[in-house]
């Protein structure tokens, strides 16, 4: 299942351009439920693992399922940067850190454009 996406979600998913910080509402969501791709519907994220970053984008300790997330290297802006996108439909979704919150130490920080939240 593919849904039409917006000229915005289409440059985030298919060009890996990233939103401006603070720009998506999904960052001041604190509901229970449960975050898909805006591409192909796959769940990618639930709200047990959203954490406040204060990065400006929705950031997640970990993925529903480690094997829904791919990941690759880019050096977009000069240093490396690993790279995260849906492995279903393979739209990008954002970028890893190794500086998140325990039991992963890891932050991913997605666009919140290229994602569907659906509060339970
Ligand atoms: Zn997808």
């Amino acid at each position: 299942m593919t849904k039409k996406l917006s000229k915005e979600q289409q440059k985030i998913a298919l060009e890996g351009a990233t939103e401006r910080p603070f720009s998506s509402p999904l960052n001041y969501e604190k509901r229970a439920g449960i975050y898909y791709c805006a591409s192909c519907h796959t769940e990618l994220f639930s709200s047990d693992a959203k954490y406040d970053s204060g990065s400006g984008w929705p950031s997640f300790f970990k993925p529903a399922k480690k094997e829904i997330i791919g990941t690759s290297t880019d050096y977009d802006i000069g240093y490396e940067r690993v790279e995260v996108h849906c492995n279903n439909c393979g739209a990008h979704l954002g970028h890893v850190f190794e500086d998140g919150p325990k039991p992963t130490g890891l932050r991913y920080c997605i666009n919140g454009a290229v994602l569907d939240f659906k509060p339970d």
